[in-house]
């Protein structure tokens, strides 16, 4: 198996597994089915799976399934055909929510000890009471009840007896606690809504801090990996565990999220792009979901070498994004096919070359890997260049077509520009060029040298192809949560341009990948892409400012 860079969760199963507190590891991935997984979920699937797999031991897939308003089937589905995409089996596949007979009962044992009572205040009421870092909350009036009082109520609670937030179950404990969460904490709250996957056999339904513990500990799980915002609720799940006198005795731990550069990455805000229509769904290539990702492109390798490579760590920090397109260049690298594509046409014709005339020339696949051998592309009298690589009057150093200026065609010849055709709009349409027979790639002409080398593709075979450009989603990194980062949008994220490939790639389809000499690497996209046209999603242009 694969292992991940050392940590110090890692650190703690080896000493766990050394010392015989645990003889086989069992992880858990956790996800709530309301929303589609994103990149920061990638991270917590690549620890709590490689950890596992390192030391023999065993993952769960398990749906934390407790809040029924959220959640659908739709989110199930995509969450494990996620996980698979990404290279990862669970052992076991389990929901939350059919352990609901058991919480209950072990909410029971709590009333019976005297450790549950339920409360009729208001959510309010509840909030308010609960006091401050400085200053320790008030008891409830109805702390007090008797035992079978609780049990009772606790029973006509799930008859469904009462209305949503007309009573709840608190645990006892503190409610003068340094630690907020033991003040006296919900734990069952009244909701009548369908469950995905339970239906309408339940109206009330435990509490995440309360049924996280319990799911652990009935799966047996040893390590139970989640993120630094739970480190508080560390002493309560402990305290379910104990007082609910589950046999089996999970630890939590807990690492620093992964924040990235200009990315929202939290579900609400995602789903709220998805509702909004500000994206194409869940898969638009510009979102950091796990689906969106693959539709630009990205590939299991490099979305699991990078949850790998930024580490583990116990403070928060943010990754810069260009870290992933760092690892998805390096995994394209040596495997793509690298071929031209012009993005914004401009017609040459060659004028000294023979009309009716084709012959095929020699170009490498891949210049870094000889493996992938060599491929012929046609050549005739009229090509497509890019409307970037001429200029009437350019400035200086530039190297690629101007009147009387010679370039290098890439894989081809010499063209050298002696005239255009202007529209009457004033916007050059047309290049009239004469190519060099001598100087034919390949042939080792050295008579005289070109400062530019320019790509094109052949006109009469071209197949036409449009591209999807983009760019972040997001403007600017937002500090303040509650911003509406809906105003913070980038006008620009996607840019659609029609323009040409190779003839030799009319054949590819939906998730192949190539790089376009000068462009970058780009995907063919599986939801636009037809029998009569291809579309290309431009995952990650070739420049790069970020060193690893
Ligand atoms: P969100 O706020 O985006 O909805 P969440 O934490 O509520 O995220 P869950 O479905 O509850 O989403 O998460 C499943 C698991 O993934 C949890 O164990 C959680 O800690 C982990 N996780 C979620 N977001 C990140 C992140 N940005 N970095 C690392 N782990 C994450
Ligand atoms: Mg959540
Ligand atoms: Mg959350």
């Amino acid at each position: 198996p694969t292992s991940t860079p050392s940590n110090f969760i890692k650190n703690i199963v080896i000493e766990d597994l050394n010392s015989g507190k645990v003889s086989q590891v069992v992880t858990r991935f956790p996800p709530e089915p309301n929303g589609y997984l994103h990149i920061g979920h990638a991270k917590s699937i690549v620890l709590n799976f490689e950890l596992a797999d390192e030391f023999k031991g065993l993952t769960n897939l398990r749906f934390d399934d407790t809040n029924p308003v959220k959640e659908d089937t739709e989110y199930v589905e995509s969450i494990k055909a996620d996980v698979e995409w990404l290279g990862f089996k669970w052992d076991g596949l389990f929901f939350a929510s059919n352990y609901f007979e058991e919480m209950y009962n072990r909410a029971v044992i709590l009333i019976r000890k005297g450790l549950a009572y339920v409360d009729d205040q208001t959510a309010d009421q509840i909030r308010e009471s609960r006091g401050t870092l400085t200053a320790p909350g008030t008891n409830s009036p109805h702390r007090d009840r008797s035992v079978e009082e609780n049990l009772s109520l606790f029973e006509r609670m799930r008859a469904g007896e009462f209305k949503d937030g007309e009573r709840v179950l608190r645990a006892k404990i503190d409610m003068s606690s340094p630690n907020i969460n033991f003040r006296d904490p919900v734990i069952y709250r009244v909701v009548h809504a369908h469950h995905h996957n339970t239906g309408d056999a339940w109206c009330i339904y435990p509490m995440y801090a309360y049924a996280h513990p319990i799911e652990d500990a009935i799966e047996g799980v040893t390590h139970s990996i989640c993120t630094l915002e739970f480190e508080d609720q560390r002493p309560f799940y402990d305290w379910v565990i104990r007082e609910c006198e589950m046999p089996n005795v999970p630890r939590q731990y807990e690492f620093a999220r992964l924040n990235l550069t200009n990315t929202v990455m939290s579900k609400r805000k995602l789903k709220q792009l998805v509702d909004e229509k500000a994206v194409d769904g869940w898969d638009d290539p510009r979102m950091p979901t796990i689906s969106g990702l693959r539709r630009r492109g990205f590939t299991p390798e490099a979305i699991r070498t990078f949850a790998r490579e930024i580490g583990v760590a116990r403070s928060n920090s943010t990754v810069d994004a260009k870290m992933l397109d760092h690892f998805i260049r390096e995994d394209l690298k040596l495997k793509a096919l690298r071929t031209m594509g012009i993005l914004n046409p401009l017609k040459v014709v060659i004028t000294n070359y023979p009309e009716d005339s084709v012959e095929l020339l020699d170009a490498e696949n891949n210049s870094e890997n000889p493996e992938m051998g060599n491929r012929q592309i046609p050549f005739s009298r009229e090509i497509y260049i890019e409307q970037e690589d001429f200029m009437e009057n350019p400035p200086n150093k530039y190297f690629r077509l101007f009147p009387g200026n010679e370039v290098r065609l890439k894989n081809a010849y010499f063209i050298k520009c002696n005239d255009f055709v202007k529209d009457d709009s004033g916007k050059v349409i047309e290049l009239h060029c004469t190519y060099d027979v001598e100087t034919k790639s390949g042939s080792g002409f050295t008579g005289r040298k070109v400062k530019g080398t320019i790509h094109w593709v052949d006109a009469k075979s071209a197949v036409p192809a449009e591209f999807r450009l983009y760019e972040p989603l997001i403007l600017d990194d937002q500090e303040d949560e509650n911003a509406s980062f809906l105003e913070n949008l980038n006008p620009n994220s996607l840019q659609i341009v029609q323009g040409f490939v190779e003839a030799g790639m009319k054949e590819a389809k939906p998730h192949d990948k190539f790089q376009f000499f000068r462009h970058g690497y780009f995907n063919v996209d599986p939801k636009h892409t037809t029998n009569d046209k291809l579309v290309f999603n431009l995952i990650v242009s070739l420049k790069s400012s970020f060193e690893v």
